[in-house]
């Protein structure tokens, strides 16, 4: 089984407030139905987003919202697959403490424009954690995503080293979000020169996630 994590995570502040980002999840959805739609049985734990994934053979969604549920969702499924491909955009903060109901806005003279403030804790890294549990390779391959301004590769091959990946996925920031101008990755392993793949049409992430997906299952030799 292929376990891919795809989609932003919601951190909740209260009942109706959340901190999120713009990931809209389609690389990771993309990713699983390439492999579902090649036999392979593939489960997609997939944060809040409106793209909804077709219902194909071989394909099974687990809707999760918050980092914590994506961390569960994966845990619980981790020693079973065979590749982990983690492609979602998870918050790396959420609030110490979910707040019942709607905060209400200070309105007293005093503080009415005063700054508040929000107390943060760190959300689990799936990746890294994954990385901790994992079988060594080839029994189990993990692939994490990077998306990095400066010294890319430099960073990419320390994010590497540190979560125990087998392969990074480095992005341009040209490919993040719906106006995505360009999509390409940077393939990054311990082993050899970087490679690089191009879509075609070049804003076409079907078309990446499809050869990204031939790429993986050649290189890791997955047949099923
Ligand atoms: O450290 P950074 O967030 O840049 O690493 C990105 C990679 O780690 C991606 O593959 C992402 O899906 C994964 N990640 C994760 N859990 C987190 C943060 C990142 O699985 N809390």
């Amino acid at each position: 089984m292929i376990l891919v994590t795809a989609g932003p995570t919601r951190e909740f502040i209260d009942d109706v407030r959340f901190l999120s980002n713009l990931s809209t999840g389609r690389m990771g959805i993309e990713i699983a139905m390439a492999f579902a739609g090649a036999g392979v049985p593939t489960t997609l734990v997939l944060g809040p987003t409106s793209i909804a994934p077709p219902a194909m053979a071989n394909l099974s969604v687990v809707d999760v919202v918050s980092a914590q549920q994506m961390f569960d969702a994966v845990e619980a499924r981790f020693a079973a697959c065979r590749m982990f491909i983690a492609a979602a955009a998870v918050a790396d903060y959420r609030p110490v403490a979910r707040a019942t109901g709607k905060l209400k806005k200070a309105t007293t003279p005093d503080a009415k424009d005063a700054p508040i403030t929000l107390q943060l804790q760190p959300t689990p890294d799936i990746l890294f954690e994954m990385g901790q549990r994992r079988r060594p390779a080839p029994e189990q391959i993990l692939v994490g995503f990077a998306l990095e301004v400066q010294n890319p590769i430099e960073h990419a091959r320390g994010k590497l080293a540190r979560k125990r990946c087998d392969l990074i996925c480095l992005n341009s920031p040209a490919n993040f979000g719906p106006d995505a101008s360009a999509e390409g990755l940077t393939l990054i392993s311990a082993e050899g020169p970087e490679q690089t793949l191009i879509a075609e049409p070049p804003t076409d992430k079907a078309d990446l996630a499809q050869r990204l997906v031939a790429h993986l299952r050649d290189r890791f030799d997955l047949k099923g």
